[in-house]
């Protein structure tokens, strides 16, 4: 693909001015990642939606950017015109709109004020809604697909606007999470939330909170690296499992990895944290291989000690060669 040629037609399309080779580890939680072909902050929803359209049909690769919360960029960067989406536009009410470059917690505090509930998992919870959309972001039993109605979207060329059946919503899963997908842009959805009293809401968003503090290291990190496991048989031989865990049939990655010993484990500057064994987390200097390799060893070891194969939250992107076979 010859970027440089397309920075032209692009820029006749934006109102501000697209980038080559923008570093990503700027734009990233974990502070890694390589650069991006292409990279333009698009503000404006139907300068996103213009844009979009004409990528998917020039057969030009695009990759949306929330705040890269849940992403592990290579250290070669991403081959596509990265579309940093900062539409932040909300309309707050039963019914609420949002444009999906809003912060998932700045749209809970928003509704929490006028006295809506639904949203108070969110707290705590990093990056926009539109990547909590993507992995079907949740915490403490909610999460986000319970609460739409509609979304507005471009797929495949064409804007349209959807049902949440669209998105085939899972644990910490929907279809746009799948290597086939077909490439989306998500624009805006309409929320069901409830009226309740402000400071209940407040209160059970502070309560989340508090858990949060508890458990989270402060350190640079994605989140939860790897998704639990939902396995019943394996809840009900693992002695310590605190017993609601074992009832629901869940195992926390976090206590597998911390199990095989591996708290503090460490490959360059990528290492497991020693508060919560779920994080992976840069002491500073990690490149994006190093905590690839990282979870790589974790995988291995937990496979070989559970046989449980860990499936991961973070998404890996851009191009990574034979990064399979890194030792
Ligand atoms: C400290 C910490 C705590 C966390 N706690 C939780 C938690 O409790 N629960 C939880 O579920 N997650 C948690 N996460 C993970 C992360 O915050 C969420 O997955 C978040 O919703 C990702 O949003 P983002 O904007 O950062 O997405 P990004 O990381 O930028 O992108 C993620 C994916 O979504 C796609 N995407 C983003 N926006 C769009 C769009 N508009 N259209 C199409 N595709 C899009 C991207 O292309 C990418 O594939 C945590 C992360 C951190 C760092």
């Amino acid at each position: 693909m010859n970027w440089d040629a397309l920075l032209e037609p692009l820029a006749r399309l934006c109102s501000g001015t697209p980038r080559r080779a923008e570093p990503l580890r700027r734009h990233t939680t974990l502070r890694v990642g390589g650069p991006a072909a292409l990279f333009y902050k698009t503000r404006d929803l139907d300068e996103f939606a213009r844009i979009s359209v004409w990528a998917h049909q020039a057969r030009v690769p695009v990759f949306i950017m929330g705040h890269g919360s849940n992403l592990l960029v290579s250290d070669q960067g991403i081959p596509a015109l990265v579309l940093y989406n900062a539409c932040r536009q909300v309309q707050i009410g039963e019914e609420t709109y949002a444009e999906t470059g809003v912060a998932f917690q700045e749209l809970f505090l928003k509704t929490a004020q006028a006295g809506l509930s639904g949203l108070e998992f969110a707290v705590g919870i990093p990056g926009t809604l539109g990547g909590a959309l993507v992995s079907n972001a949740g915490a403490y039993r909610n999460n986000i697909a319970d609460l739409l109605l509609e979304i507005d979207l471009v797929s495949d060329g064409v804007r349209q606007r959807v049902p949440p059946d669209w998105m085939g919503f899972s644990y910490r899963d929907s279809r746009l999470r799948q290597p086939d997908a077909p490439p989306t842009s998500l624009l805006a959805v309409r929320l069901r939330l409830r009226r309740d009293c402000r400071r209940a809401i407040l209160q059970r968003a502070r309560e989340f909170q508090r858990q949060r503090i508890l458990k989270q290291p402060p350190e640079s990190s994605a989140g939860s690296f790897f998704k639990n496991v939902y396995d019943r048989a394996l809840a009900e031989r693992l002695p310590n499992l605190p017993a609601p865990m074992r009832e629901a049939g869940v195992v926390p990655a976090g206590y597998l990895i911390e199990a095989c010993g591996l708290k503090g484990y460490a490959i360059g500057g990528a290492c497991v944290s020693r508060k919560h064994a779920n994080f992976l987390i840069n002491r500073g200097w990690a490149s994006a291989s190093d905590f690839h390799r990282l979870a790589l060893h974790i995988e291995r070891v937990v496979f070989e000690i559970y046989g449980v194969r860990l499936e991961r939250e973070v998404l890996r992107v851009g191009e990574w060669g034979d990064a399979e076979n890194m030792p």
